[in-house]
């Protein structure tokens, strides 16, 4: 399993939310975390629920807002009253949001909080522009890559302060798909308008249904050309997948990549940056 909620889950999410509660009113709206344990929005009216990155909004009538994020394992699930819930055990359950028609269910969601919609930007104003939002402005997010010319590019594209939305599988697979080193500089990536426009289309080519899949396939194995494969024969050139941590200590991900298909025009030596010896240490709890 290498799939996390990145930009197009929450983008889907806010779909199907939207499409159940807005112009409703709850019956039902309690959270489950200690911070917004006393609020009861029963008979609040819902007026849109949005996604901005990787933050989900929840709009309400009273001018209040409820943001939600997925991290590596939230979700939200909608059942029919009277459905039976199935989204994890009762103490994953963050939040209950319910009109007569929907009941929607918050399982392990993070950085839950309620505040006035005036105030959104205290939440979100940090972000860069929103790689799957109306409003997506290409040059600006190119702009804040490039003021960063020295940051990796695999930890550049996920610092969400530069543009929102993108998670680590569709990093390392844009990477591969364009042929840059996870490792290079944003300064040294020939083509990085195309690198995150590469990003954005497999967004773009998934947002509609919950699998993620870069390849064109859906099949369990066959979805990705190197998240998850290490060890296995890249599928363009047939060289061992590699697998590193990549990023500052606190926000460590896993990087895949081939070492032929991305190799460093001019080689880049991690242990530079890291201080770690000769390579990105391979890691065993991931396939
Ligand atoms: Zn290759």
């Amino acid at each position: 399993m290498v799939g996390v909620p990145e930009g197009d889950t929450v983008w889907l999410a806010a779909k199907r939310m939207h499409a159940a509660l807005a112009g409703s009113t709850l019956r039902r709206g309690e959270f489950r975390v200690p911070q917004l344990a006393a609020v009861d929005l029963a008979g609040v009216g819902v007026r849109e629920v949005v996604p901005r990155g990787k933050h989900l909004l929840i709009r309400l009538a009273d001018e209040r807002t409820v943001r939600s994020h997925f991290r590596m394992d939230g979700a939200w699930h909608i059942y029919r009253p009277g459905t039976r819930w199935h989204g994890g055990p009762g103490y994953d359950v963050r939040a209950v949001l319910a009109t007569d028609a929907w009941e929607c269910v918050g399982y392990r969601l993070h950085d839950l909080a309620l505040v006035p919609t005036a105030e959104e930007h205290t939440l979100v104003g940090h972000l860069g522009p929103d790689v799957l939002g109306p409003d997506w402005d290409l040059d600006e997010a190119l702009r804040r890559l490039r003021a960063h010319p020295d940051d990796q590019i695999g930890v550049a594209l996920l610092d969400q302060r530069n543009l929102a939305g993108i998670g680590n599988i569709y990093k390392v697979e844009s990477l591969f798909l364009c042929g840059v080193h996870p490792w290079a500089r944003v300064a040294d990536v020939d083509d990085l308008a195309g690198l995150v426009t590469r990003a954005r289309k497999l967004m773009l080519a998934n947002r509609e249904h919950p699998e993620q899949s870069t390849t064109g396939s859906l099949r369990r194995g066959e979805d990705h050309w190197v998240a998850g494969r290490r060890g296995r024969p890249c599928r363009r050139c047939g060289t061992t997948i590699l697998l590193g941590e990549q990023g500052p200590s606190t926000e460590e991900r896993v990087t895949w990549w081939c070492p032929r298909c991305q190799a460093a025009r001019s080689p880049i030596d991690p242990a530079a940056r890291t201080g770690e010896p000769d390579h990105p240490r391979p890691l065993t709890t991931y396939r």
